[in-house]
């Protein structure tokens, strides 16, 4: 948010959640539609945010047309509750939406906006995940015509994608897409997963938590809709695999902090030149530690 911008003092002419009551029954039908069509991109009229497109507005939307008093929301970006991003938008939300919760607890929160990354913590069928997304359409690196990639989307036609796919291998040995990686829901509209690593992917498969993607500068909203089939493209000799974090030796790498195996890590570099890798997500990272009682877990933090 524009640290110059400042709310009305006055809430009793600013409307909850900063949108107005028209515009958040708009998005809220487009977000019916979504999830009705898996995959599909609803054009909506996506409104002027007081902060800049690509911060996250179209997600914010989203969030701010579901959000109500007694709701609670965590806002994470790239798995951190702490990043400017976050915080900005988490305490837009507590300005505009009286009575809504804020938390950094995953398990707690029943709308999670988030850039860059799904939770580690497993997602229940009464929690919504909303994701910030760039560019919603996977066709955009192959076809620069909307008109053209909408018929390709209806036929289902991806073999220019799958081509693509092909030309890495064929360079490189494997698919080298690290993020954004294009799955197919339900068999028929492949999506743009948004900027999640391919480490994340898997967990859009049959998800309980209803997934809604947003796009504020391209206007589209899309959905992967609970227990929906969501496959990353591949092929039957190249299957699709998510990052490893092996060391030199072949071990899994774990987390410094909280000796985690199994969550997504960052990679960190000590002013001594040391590498070090800590869990990206830092709300499991700080449940983990606290679980642990691990009086090393401060102490590692950088
Ligand atoms: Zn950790």
């Amino acid at each position: 948010m524009n640290p110059g911008y400042e709310l009305p003092v006055d809430n009793v002419n600013y409307n909850f959640a900063f949108l107005d009551e028209f515009a958040k029954r708009e998005i809220r039908r487009n977000i019916l539609k979504a999830i009705s069509i898996p995959g599909y991109q609803t054009p909506y009229a996506s409104r002027e945010m007081p902060m800049g497109r690509g911060f996250g507005t179209g997600g914010l939307q989203l969030t701010l047309s579901l959000l109500g008093a007694g709701d609670t929301l965590k806002v994470i970006d790239q798995g951190a509750d702490d990043s400017v991003n976050a915080v900005n938008l988490r305490q837009f939300v507590e300005l505009t939406c009286p009575g809504a919760n804020t938390t950094e607890r995953a398990a707690e929160a029943n709308i999670i906006q988030s850039r860059h990354r799904i939770p580690e913590d497993k997602l229940s069928a009464d929690q919504i995940l909303v994701l910030q997304v760039p560019t919603p359409d996977p066709l955009t690196i192959v076809e620069p015509s909307e008109a053209r990639r909408k018929i390709m989307h209806g036929e289902g036609d991806y073999a220019p994608l799958l081509t693509r796919l092909y030309e890495d291998i064929v360079q490189f040995d494997e698919i080298a897409i690290s993020n954004r990686y294009p799955t197919r829901l339900n068999g028929h509209y492949v999506i743009d997963s948004s900027p999640i690593p391919r480490f994340d992917v898997p967990k859009m498969h049959q998800s309980a938590a209803l997934i809604l993607l947003g796009a504020g500068r391209e206007r589209k909203i899309y959905a992967v809709p609970p227990f929906t089939d969501a496959v990353p493209l591949a092929f039957e000799d190249v299957a699709f695999r998510t990052e490893a974090f092996l060391d030199s030796k072949g071990n899994r790498r774990h987390c410094d902090r909280c000796n985690s195996v199994t969550s997504y890590l960052d990679e960190i570099i000590h002013p001594d030149g040391s590498r070090h890798w800590q869990c990206s997500d830092t709300g499991y990272c700080n449940d983990r530690c606290s679980q642990l009682k691990n009086a090393e877990c401060e102490e590692a933090r950088p």
